[in-house]
């Protein structure tokens, strides 16, 4: 496996492959791997002729009382998970290669499914995360790119944004991959005390439970995002930003009776640690 910092050797490792008639899966990180970014790059591996991973920290894409700082760095410790997943390439740039100048220019998916959910309490971070996903298409210019549903509106804006720039590739969407107790595996997991980390066990119990009653019955989505919310208020240590539905793909509101497939989401701080979840609907 090879570990590219600098946009020129990414570059050039990969015109060699593209010369060749290679495919090439890309699976974009903010490094700290755990088993759900394994889970990308083994899908990539199995689709694809050469995976490249990037591990890339993007600032753009947190706000200024964020946790940019302290967020894990262990590029050691994830090269040796990728390889082991079967990455070909790391690419692990510093924050000035990405941007090489101060004056920006910014890929912005604007509207209703930017402006709901984590677009309502982190406004500027799908500017962000569009802006370096971007970026890293143009760079690896993949045939598939993979991300994970734990990000289920990061990927509904992913999925705008590739259609509307026309970019020229599939974007592949894979499960969430939990821990053993239901916790969705994420880098943030790490900031957990012992105490907060039992208590987030409340995100994935809750949806469980909304899962059950969608299956009993319920439409109402308004309903569904209530029951959520009572049962993640029985946690003391549960501070809620969000517990919504919308709909799917667009992110629309859901007032009414559930159709086609709604996105039952949450966002919860335990103590400092803000963390995510959510459940996708299917009215079959
Ligand atoms: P991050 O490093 O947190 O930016 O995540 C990089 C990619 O891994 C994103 O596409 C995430 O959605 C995905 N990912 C993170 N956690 C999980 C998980 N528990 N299950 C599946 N995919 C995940």
């Amino acid at each position: 496996m090879i570990l590219c910092k600098t946009v020129a050797e990414l570059r050039a490792e990969l015109a060699i492959a593209r010369n060749e008639g290679r495919t090439i899966g890309l699976v974009p990180t903010m490094g700290a791997l755990h088993e759900g970014h394994a889970s990308l790059i083994r899908a990539a591996n199995m689709e694809n002729d050469l995976v490249v991973v990037s591990v890339f920290v993007n600032p753009t894409q947190f706000g200024p009382n964020e946790d940019l700082d302290s967020y894990p760095r262990t590029l050691e410790a994830d090269c040796l998970i990728a390889e082991r997943e079967g990455a070909d390439i790391v690419f692990a740039p510093t924050a000035k290669e990405m941007y090489p100048s101060e004056d920006m220019t910014w890929v912005e998916v604007t509207g209703g499914i930017t402006n709901v959910l984590c677009g309502r309490s982190r406004p500027t971070h799908f500017r962000g995360v569009t802006t370096v996903v971007s970026k890293l298409f143009n760079l690896a210019q993949p045939d598939r790119a993979y991300f994970g549903q734990k990000d289920a509106q990061q990927v509904q804006v992913l999925a705008k944004m590739v259609k509307d720039l026309f970019f020229n590739l599939q974007l592949r969407i894979m499960p969430i991959v939990r821990e053993a107790d239901g916790l969705a595996k994420s880098s943030r997991n790490t900031y957990l005390s012992p105490e907060e980390r039992r208590a987030a066990l409340i995100l994935s119990r809750s949806l469980k439970e909304a899962e059950k009653l969608f299956a009993a019955g319920e439409r109402d989505g308004k309903k569904l995002a209530e029951f959520t919310e009572e049962l993640i208020k029985t946690e003391p240590m549960a501070d809620i930003d969000y517990v919504e539905i919308y709909r799917m793909p667009d992110l629309s509101e859901c007032s009414g009776p559930l159709e086609g497939a709604g996105l039952l989401a949450v966002a919860v701080r335990f103590g400092k640690t803000r963390l995510i979840d959510n459940l996708v609907l299917e009215v079959k």
